[in-house]
């Protein structure tokens, strides 16, 4: 069989960047706080902050860390925020003093959040306190021995000398002192920090920026080790990638996808800050209104999103009212683009969308479309520069051109490899350094990659990953569910949807039964939206459940 790997770029992007332009994050950033000082960094709900005032309020949280929590270098920061302003304040703060940031989802409940802590070894959590006594109930399972707690108005209150948090007292109350040497507020933490002189800690390039939690191929929740060396590489190629479409210290990035994953975090944040961009916070996605009024307010040059938000937009009427036309690069990931999508948004707006394909393995982007002529094609794209793709059958052969198989990436983005997991690591991973995606895509002769099927047992919801193994262990904690078997169908609103199908002990079991046992234990996204009830599951002769026959609904 033919071998080949593909690198292939549109004009004016080059091949190869150097992704080796900073040493660290914090080198990227203090490059744009030298440029763009007095600039606005982030705003979120009218408070603003400047790129000097981010980089005063990160140095004193990662001085706080340093010095008043006595934290070793290399020690595990969870943060667990929607999009607020404390969330580049922390990221910042401890990323540039050599800590390693654990991002939490703000949707997990407390076994799914108990599971992440435990295995990052986090030793402080910095939470807003809506979530806080999620935090509570799994401390005693986990390594975190500081919480730092905040509230959407710490950053006024810290503006003037305002400590309130009546949550650490109650947390005080409630956990055992011995467990908690620290239990703080965030804008109590910042004072306490701007009176510390911070350790100057040079961070390497390969010292892990990120445990970004994810199922990878196999579902089981385990940790991508990303360095500052594959954020930084990610961020060059994006940025080489889109660059005719960004506006050096003029963009203004609308924010809405959540900061605890790393596509916003890359793409938005961090690219935000290394182009001298605003950023402009959005809390919670799901308020359409909210977000029509967010883009009325101001002339948004960049707007990255996933379908589901670009869905809910176009099906708003309010939309055709707004004018849009400052909008230069309109991205969206994570989840396929449906063409009508992408036609109604263009109509609507006048603006198109370009679609891109990442994982977090990748820090995340792989791919991304031509910004010329970018017209829905429905493909993801090429591979960004410096990366190579490759297409691969079951034995690792490389298929020819046009043939569908595994996508695998070798690139400066991808992860070290899975934290504290060398077997799965290995398994992710082929001898020639290719990393395997559990992704099933074409390429075509010009380059263009188009996802077709997926070899893992994933569903997709709206972007949101959920892994079947999970939600079967989950239903099977029930004593009246004898078996489950999950798989996602097709879903209008979200793209797929989680079903389950149950074998049940008892008879009276009813639907409502089994979504408030799984609503208990799972992020909502994950709670199936549909349940069915049957005899028997459909089995291979070697007893692995045969999915897509679930898929197909009941056997008559
Ligand atoms: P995550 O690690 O949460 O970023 O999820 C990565 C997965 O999302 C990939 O392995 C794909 O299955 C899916 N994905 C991301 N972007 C796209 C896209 N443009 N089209 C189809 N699937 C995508």
């Amino acid at each position: 069989m033919e071998r080949f790997w593909l690198k292939s770029y549109p004009p004016g992007v080059p091949a190869d960047v150097d992704v080796d332009a900073y040493t660290s994050i914090g080198a990227m950033f203090d490059r744009s706080v030298e440029k763009y000082s007095q600039k606005a960094a982030f705003v979120h709900m009218g408070t603003t902050l400047s790129y000097a005032e981010l980089d005063d309020l990160s140095k004193a949280f990662g001085a706080f860390l340093q010095g008043e929590l006595k934290l070793e270098t290399g020690v595990r920061i969870a943060l667990m925020m929607p999009n607020i302003l404390q969330y580049p304040i922390a990221l910042l703060g401890a990323l540039r003093s050599g800590y390693t940031v654990v991002n939490c989802s703000i949707l997990y409940t407390a076994r799914e959040l108990e599971w992440q802590l435990a295995d990052s070894g986090a030793e402080a959590i910095v939470v807003l306190e809506n979530f806080a006594s999620i935090v509570q109930q799994v401390l005693p399972k986990t390594s975190i021995k500081h919480v730092i707690t905040t509230q959407l108005g710490d950053l006024l209150g810290f503006a003037k000398g305002i400590a309130v948090n009546f949550l650490v007292k109650h947390i005080k109350r409630l956990v055992p002192a011995w467990r908690i040497a620290h239990a703080i507020s965030f804008s109590t933490a910042l004072r306490k920090g701007a009176k510390q002189q911070g350790r100057a800690i040079a961070v390497a390039p390969n010292d892990v920026a990120l445990l970004q939690y994810t199922g990878g191929t196999t579902g089981t929740p385990k940790g991508a080790t990303l360095t500052h060396r594959n954020i930084i590489a990610n961020l060059q190629q994006h940025h080489a990638q889109c660059r005719s479409r960004l506006q050096e210290g003029q963009d203004i990035v609308l924010t809405a996808i959540p900061l605890f994953h790393i596509y916003a975090l890359t793409v938005s944040c961090l690219l935000g800050l290394k182009i001298g961009a605003t950023n402009v916070l959005v809390t919670d996605p799901r308020d359409v209104k909210g977000l029509i009024g967010e883009l009325r307010r101001r002339p948004f040059t960049v707007f990255p999103g996933v379908n589901a938000l670009f869905k809910a937009l176009v099906n708003c009427s309010d939309l055709a009212k707004l004018d849009l036309s400052s909008l230069r690069l309109v991205a969206v990931g994570g989840a396929p683009l449906e063409e009508k999508v992408a036609r109604k948004w263009k109509a609507i707006t006048g603006s198109t969308i370009i679609e891109a394909y990442g994982l977090t393995e990748a820090s995340p982007v792989v791919t991304c479309n031509p910004m010329e002529n970018a017209e829905f094609n429905g493909s993801c794209g090429l591979p960004i520069p410096s990366t190579e793709i490759a297409i691969r059958d079951e034995a690792g052969v490389d298929l020819p051109i046009g043939q569908a198989g595994e996508l695998c990436v070798r690139g400066p983005q991808i992860m070290r490899g899975y934290w504290n997991r060398p077997s799965e690591t290995a398994a992710a991973m082929t001898a020639d350094g290719f990393f395997r995606t559990g992704d099933i895509a074409t390429i075509d002769e010009c380059g263009f990659v188009r996802i077709v099927d997926r070899k893992k047992d994933m569903i997709n919801v709206s972007g949101l990953k959920v892994y079947p193994g999970e939600v079967e262990a989950v239903a099977m904690m029930h004593p009246d569910v004898v078996e489950a078997g999950v798989v996602g169908v097709p879903d209008e609103r979200s793209g797929e949807a989680v079903k389950i199908v149950v074998v049940a002990r008892d008879p009276s079991l009813k639907t409502a039964d089994v979504m408030a046992h799984c609503r208990m234990r799972l992020a909502a996204f994950k709670v199936p939206r549909h349940v069915e009830f049957r005899r028997e599951l459909p089995k291979t002769p070697l007893g692995k459940i045969l999915r897509r026959a679930l898929r197909e609904g009941a056997p008559k």
